[in-house]
């Protein structure tokens, strides 16, 4: 086998070694029915069985109550942004966003086709390296939108922020899911594209409290609704069965893992080793992000000239570091550490980083 090397691109992402080896060994024959999960029917005992069981995966492994109901959808993240507001607007009362940059900007963009968004709190005039600290939601919001993790510039939510009762909490999660345990009844809806934080890319997880799913109205097309995959398992159509079938074995290492608790233990201590690095260096390495705001997942850093930045990923990337160099609005670089990396891994990228200060400063 070639080398593995360790994988920080920001996503797709890289997924746990054996998970992959498993999904090697059951490829040509799943669950002895003699064909590939990629070959049979999504309607056969076999596959609706793994359909079932990743989703009560999911609920055990997230503590999701039963009000909730697990949709496995197509589109990305992205499509949620429009499904969102699609599904949850009310006429007449305001769809209330917090702007923490490129993804939240985009899901914004959408809600506006489909009636009045106000932006009650925005991190842009200090690009992005924070998440606002003060956001009042109204008590008369059709729902509220935040995104939990902002995979570009390594800053997300340290808490969340409060709301009104009445009105659903909606997080995009696309890249901080499971990353740390936390309560599922503070959201009306959690959506994430799968690609980042618990499989490949190709399906898109909805988690969606039961009695929101009567807000929509009939004369929105079929596959708008939440309602008609909810109804019907997210067996509608014919679902991404190969990307199901891998969240599903990513979901059962984790659970074999711990669980969320010890994912997220992992997930501290492999943020700590690259965010020592950068704040013992003195200044050789800089973070982005704002102390107060600094994401677990994506950690963000620049240097003092564009000619180390590049240096420091091309000896990265010799020594099989890859994925390092930052998103182009940001630059300087970026470890994407998600929830599959493993703390070796991490652990050696600090080091590499803390050789590379010295010979270099
Ligand atoms: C990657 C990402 C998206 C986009 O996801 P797609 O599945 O590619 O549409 C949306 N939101 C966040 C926070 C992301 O990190």
């Amino acid at each position: 086998m070639t080398k593995r090397v360790y994988n920080f691109y920001p996503g797709p992402a890289t997924l746990p070694l054996p998970v992959l080896e498993r999904a090697q060994k059951e490829f040509l024959d799943f669950e002895g029915t003699g064909m590939s999960v990629l070959e049979i029917s999504h309607r056969t005992p076999e596959y609706d069985k793994m359909h079932n069981d990743a989703i009560d995966l999911l609920k055990e492994i997230m503590g999701i109550p039963d009000e909730y109901k697990v949709l496995w959808l197509q589109g990305g993240a992205s499509t949620q942004f429009f499904m969102v507001p699609a599904n949850l607007q009310v006429p007449g009362k305001p769809m209330e966003y917090v702007d923490t940059g490129t993804w939240a900007t985009k899901a914004i963009k959408e809600a506006k086709f489909y009636g009045d968004v106000k932006v009650v709190a925005s991190s842009e005039e200090d690009k992005f390296t924070h998440v606002p600290q003060d956001i009042a939601f109204s008590e008369g919001a059709a729902f509220a939108h935040i995104t939990g993790n902002n995979t570009i510039y390594g800053t997300e939510f340290q808490s969340w922020p409060d709301c009104p009762d009445e009105v659903p909490l909606v997080c995009d999660m696309s890249s901080n899911l499971m990353e740390q345990s936390m309560d599922v009844r503070k959201f009306g809806v959690i959506y994430a594209g799968a690609q980042k934080n618990l499989g490949p890319a190709g399906v898109t997880l909805v988690i969606v409290r039961e009695d929101l799913l009567d807000r929509v109205p009939e004369n929105i097309p079929t596959l708008q609704r939440w309602k008609t995959e909810t109804a019907k398992n997210s067996l509608f159509h014919t679902p991404p069965v190969f990307a199901i079938y891998m969240c599903k074995l990513s979901l059962d290492y984790m659970k074999e893992l711990g669980g969320v608790p010890e994912i997220e233990k992992r997930n501290r201590e492999k943020a700590g080793y690259l965010y020592d690095v950068i704040d013992t260096s003195d200044g050789f390495y800089k973070g982005y992000a704002r102390i107060d705001s600094r994401s677990l997942m994506n950690v963000t850093f620049t240097m003092t000239t564009p000619e180390l930045e590049n240096k420091v990923v091309e000896e990265g990337l010799a020594k099989g570091f890859v994925g390092l160099k930052g998103h182009r609005s940001v630059g300087g670089m970026r470890a994407s550490i998600y929830n599959a990396m493993p703390v070796e891994g991490v652990k050696s990228l600090a080091e590499f980083l803390t050789v590379f200060k010295e010979e270099n400063q």
